[in-house]
């Protein structure tokens, strides 16, 4: 079967948040897609594990707005749980956390849901977007290509989708991309090395 990136009916694909606050969409199919194991993952989705679809920030594009459809739930129910109903329209919400490189990684989520949409890492910092697949609206589509730290997984986590499998990360990231996407990786080499200029001109001493 072919990969679902060949598909023209998938992508520009749409997604949104929990409370359907923040929108976004990712305009051409993911570079690769990482099923991500480890510790900080887990931490951060509060699960077994993250899947992340690595796309070029340049192509998502992702707002903050009052949702125009009915909120989904009952105002007595928000009520007696003590949810404050937002008022205020907001921009996205950024925290760097700590990460398992040590780096950080940078999540950007809703401001009311405090959902992660997406993430940046130390490989291309804020050029490259980890959207968290699981939020998009077809997300069932969309298959992870590697496995990552199963080492800290969950024991009764069995994977059996015959894909590459790390016990933590692997060597080289130009070997995991698929045929097809050569331009954009090539065209992604030139944002990465602007983002390691950067990187050194602020890791200098004043
Ligand atoms: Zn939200
Ligand atoms: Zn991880």
């Amino acid at each position: 079967m072919a990969h679902y990136s060949q598909r023209d009916d998938l992508f520009p694909m749409a997604g949104s948040c929990p409370c359907r606050r923040t929108t976004f969409t990712i305009h051409l199919a993911p570079l690769l897609v990482h099923a991500c194991y480890c510790q900080a993952c887990q931490r951060q989705t509060g699960s077994i594990m993250a899947l992340n679809a690595i796309i070029e920030t340049s192509a998502l594009q992702a707002q903050h707005a009052a949702p125009t459809t009915p909120p989904g739930y009952l105002e007595p129910f928000a009520k007696s749980t003590g949810a404050d109903q937002p008022q205020e329209v907001m921009g996205l919400k950024k925290v760097c956390v700590p990460s398992t490189s040590g780096a950080g990684t940078t999540l950007v989520g809703c401001p009311v849901c405090g959902t992660t949409i997406y993430s940046h890492y130390a490989d291309a910092g804020r050029y490259l977007a980890y959207v968290r697949v699981g939020l998009l609206e077809r997300a069932g589509n969309i298959t992870p290509d590697v496995h990552i730290f199963t080492a800290e997984k969950a024991s009764f986590v069995d994977i059996a989708d015959g894909k590459p499998q790390y016990k933590a990360y692997y060597a080289d990231r130009g070997e995991m991309y698929r045929e097809g996407v050569k331009d954009r990786i090539e065209a992604l080499g030139v944002m990465v090395s602007k983002y390691k200029r950067e990187m050194m001109a602020l890791s200098q001493p004043q």
